[in-house]
């Protein structure tokens, strides 16, 4: 028998854990999952002594060490620790829908210069039950089902292929989260990509271009040299080819980096092809000095050139900030003592 919480058990261990009957496994997923219980004690439609043995194994592993909120209240960030790794996770409240933000990987390998989380480096990855767990404890925050997750946290999630894969299909099949409401955020890796559209259903999928030339790229993006702009354009193509849905092109703008107007037709090239709509942002501060957002006329003029040169562009609105819970700001930090 497995000696790990219940969310860390894949589907055969769960059965094995809880027994038979069949509809039992079904409870159990339905108090975890769709409930976000976190005793078994208060698994009401189970046997006691079943309920006892759950409560010696546990729910989860996640430990809640720092929650911040920002926003006057309507964007959350919790610091979780995962058996020794810092792990976070981002509540966005907007008027018609709850938006959780999931890591996928405790640290990111990718490097990425602009971005807090790539330059503290890569700790692990993490589990299904570690990601889904997230989107549990927000739930519980909000005391109402998620609506939307997006792997946007720390990490690269098709780096992290299988426990993500793992983690799309609870939140879909148990927690109940649309296929449409879930997007996975990537740098772009193009067998993984074509291999999501087969082994989840249709969501939604952003690629986070930041440069439309390979020159440029490779110092945004330095994965970039392994698989550069043309081969993940190609896989975008067959991921749509495929029916997948719609792509996003994530552009974060930097300033003198890659916010002259001049490089907008060229983004825009690449997203007319992909029929991709681009979500421009201002990059967030996160210390490095040669990497500083750009003003908000400079953002304001490249969503501009982006749409005159034939786009579908917007320019997303920053949340979290004022807690370090914007995109590129999710550092492997302890909160301080
Ligand atoms: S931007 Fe994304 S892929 Fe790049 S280092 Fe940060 S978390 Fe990793």
């Amino acid at each position: 028998m497995p000696n790990k919480p219940l969310l860390l058990l894949d589907d055969s261990e769960l059965a094995d854990v809880v027994g038979p009957p069949a509809f039992r496994v079904r409870q159990v997923r339905r108090w975890l999952y769709e409930a976000a219980e976190t005793d078994p004690r208060e698994m009401t439609d189970l046997p006691a002594s079943v309920r006892e043995r759950l409560a010696g194994i546990g729910v989860g592993s996640l430990r809640t060490v720092d929650t911040r909120i920002g926003d006057g209240g309507q964007t959350v960030k919790w610091l979780h620790d995962a058996s020794g790794e810092v792990v976070e996770t981002v509540l966005m409240r907007y008027p018609d829908r709850a938006t959780v933000c999931v890591s996928s990987q405790a640290g990111c390998a990718m490097g990425c210069p602009f971005c807090a989380t790539g330059q503290g480096g890569f700790g692990r990855q993490l589990e299904a039950g570690e990601i889904v767990e997230q989107v549990l404890v927000a739930a519980r925050h909000l005391g109402e089902r998620v609506g939307n997750v997006v792997f946007m946290g720390m990490g690269e999630p098709l780096a992290n292929y299988a426990a993500v894969v793992d983690a799309i299909r609870r939140l879909h099949d148990h927690c109940g989260i649309g296929a449409r409401r879930i997007t996975v955020s990537t740098i772009g890796i193009p067998d993984r990509i074509r291999s999501l559209s087969r082994d989840v259903p249709p969501l939604t999928l952003a690629w986070s271009l930041h440069a439309p030339d390979d020159a440029l790229r490779d110092e945004l993006v330095p994965p970039n040299r392994r698989w550069p702009i043309r081969e993940v354009v190609a896989a975008l193509g067959d991921w749509r080819a495929a029916g997948g849905r719609r792509i996003t092109i994530e552009y974060t703008l930097v300033a003198g980096v890659n916010d002259a107007p001049g490089l907008a037709p060229e983004v825009a090239a690449i997203a007319r092809t992909l029929e991709a709509h681009v979500n421009c942002i201002a990059m967030n501060p996160t210390g490095n000095p040669r990497y500083v957002p750009s003003p908000p006329e400079t953002v304001r003029d490249f969503v501009d050139a982006l749409r005159e040169a034939g786009a579908n562009a917007t320019l997303r609105r920053n949340r979290g900030a004022d807690i370090d819970a914007a995109c590129g700001q999710l550092a492997r930090s302890r909160p301080a003592k």
